[in-house]
């Protein structure tokens, strides 16, 4: 089977990857396993953009297919904060703990406010010979009012599915997987990704 190097170091995200992805004709490793170690500064303007920028540079170093998905919170209320700068929110240094009592200290600034909110992650599948993949998901719901649950990762505790009764914490890890928007930008493009595993040399890469 032809291997395609999930880039991130994020395990949530590497978590969701493995589950969105199994059966589609790819051997996922991580940079981890092909023992690369990689920082990619995220100058983009865009999910997209970012995401490219992830996926070509940790295709270049490896000489793998790689897919990266670049994604965020967006809360109406806040202007679509904290957005492209969701795992920056807060501060570099923060937990997701920090950066979640700073966007509901945010919110309860502003009482009358609606709570709406989206996930969107754009994904990018690089392949060494510059083609590339792109498919965008995007998830609705409502901000809680404290965080509830322990699955996902990120802001999941604080994310009222599409304005049900539990958050995306709160799911079980499949139902997170069938509603998400990563799971709907996997979605997009699974089954091109799996034509391109067909033929596709499963012979060791080259570093560049
Ligand atoms: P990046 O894509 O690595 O720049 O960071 C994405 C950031 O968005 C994560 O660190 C989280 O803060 C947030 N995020 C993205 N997807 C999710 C998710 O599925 N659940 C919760 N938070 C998420």
């Amino acid at each position: 089977m032809p291997q395609l190097l999930i880039a991130t170091t994020n395990n949530g995200k590497i978590r969701e990857f493995r589950d969105l992805l199994a059966g589609c004709g790819w051997q996922l490793v991580t940079p981890r396993d092909v023992g690369l170690s990689l920082d990619v500064e995220e100058t983009g303007n865009s999910y997209l953009e970012n995401a490219r920028l992830k996926a070509h540079a940790f295709c270049q170093a490896s000489g793998l297919p790689a897919l990266a998905d670049d994604s965020g919170l967006e809360i109406d209320a806040l202007g679509g904060a904290p957005g492209l700068y969701s795992a920056r929110y807060a501060g570099p240094d923060t937990t997701h703990g920090d950066k979640m009592k700073q966007v509901l200290a945010a919110l309860a600034g502003l009482p009358d406010a609606p709570r709406t909110a989206r996930f969107r992650a754009v994904v990018v599948v690089a392949f060494p010979d510059s083609r590339e993949l792109t498919a965008e998901g995007v998830c609705e719901g409502i901000i809680a009012e404290t965080p509830r649950g322990a699955g996902g990762f990120g802001y999941d505790p604080v994310f009222l599915v599409e304005g049900g009764p539990l958050t995306m914490a709160e799911l079980p890890a499949p139902q997170k997987n069938d509603i998400s928007h990563r799971a709907r930008a996997v979605h997009a493009l699974r089954d091109a990704l799996q034509r391109a595993a067909d033929g596709y040399p499963s012979s060791a890469p080259t570093r560049q």
